[in-house]
Formats: structure tokens, sequence, C-alpha cells
């Protein structure tokens, strides 16, 4: 058995795989690694996941780590919503955003929704010189989310003279 690891995703999380003997191979996620090694038991997949303190997945140290208990609550929170194309208002240009953002403004009822500040300044200063009329209030938008499916497995980890067996999530992708 092996470990290889850690890789960075593309959605920058990191993962570790666990190679067993067979060749059969595990990926399961470093922070969630790292705690197991630090706590020396395993976290349980039913009860407890970890999070991030500072809210940044990408920061890995043990003083960013601490168990949460897994609930709905968190559950919802650990979700990475999916980033929707929209059309600049103003240049026409196609960008990504999170819909959560765009949504909060057109709860607000403001046009746009615009690439960047600098579209979004340009549409308000012909506005306000009178030179164009108020734009459309922007789409409301719904949230959706990657489905990121668990599935319970038994790994092995070793680091150095260290062996623990436990019941870890597998991210099924
Ligand atoms: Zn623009």
């Amino acid at each position: 058995m092996k470990v290889h690891g850690p890789y960075k995703r593309q959605d920058g999380r990191q993962i570790v795989i666990v190679v067993e003997d067979d060749g059969s191979k595990r990926t399961i996620s470093y922070p969630k690694w790292l705690l197991e090694l630090q706590l020396g038991r395993r976290l349980d997949p039913d009860l407890e996941t970890v999070d991030h303190i500072d809210s940044n997945f990408e920061n890995n140290s043990l003083e960013n780590l601490r168990i949460m208990p897994r609930n709905e609550h968190s559950r919802e929170d650990t979700r990475r919503v999916k980033h929707v194309k929209f059309n600049c208002a103003w240049c026409q240009k196609e960008f990504e955003r999170s819909p959560r953002l765009i949504r909060d403004k057109a709860r607000k009822n403001k046009a746009g929704p615009f690439c960047s500040r600098t579209c979004a300044g340009k549409y308000s200063r012909k506005l306000q010189l009178k030179l164009i009329d108020k734009f459309d209030s922007q789409p409301v938008i719904d949230s959706e989310y990657y489905k990121k499916k668990y599935v319970k497995a038994f790994c092995t980890i070793i680091s150095s003279d260290l062996l623990i067996d436990f019941l870890c999530d597998v991210w099924d992708e």
C-alpha cells in the first residue's frame, strides 16, 4: 500500500490517493487525512466533517482545520455553487459569476449584470449624465450545485511508522 499526493484538484481541493496492494485506488480528502493523522483516530463519516476555519479550503495548515458535526446546515455550506455564464449588459462580453452575487443585486433591482467595475462605472456615468435610459434590472437566477457523491470506503493510510485503518468518505467522480 502506498499513499500518493497530496494532489490539487481543478477546484483547488487537495486529495491523497491510497493504492492498495491489489492495485485498487482510493481517493480521500487531504485535510481529512491530516486531521486523522493528528488525532490518531478516525473521523466518523456520518457525524464529523472537516471544516476550514478561514473558509479557504486550499489552506490545509493544521491550525486552520477543525472537526464540525456533519449536519444538513454544514452540508449546505460546503456545496459548491456552479458559476453561471452571463453577458455583460454594457460590453456584451461573456463572463462567469456565482449566481448568488448576481441574485443579490437583482433583488435590489440593480441593472446589469456587468462583467467588471469598469463596465458598471461606464453605465452609471452615462446614466447620471442622462445619455442613456436605465437598463432593465438583472434577472434572478437560482443556484445550481455540483453533485458530490460520497461513498463510504475502508481506507488504509501509511505515514512513516503510522498505519491507520479507517472508514472514510471517497469522492466518486
Ligand atoms: Zn463588460
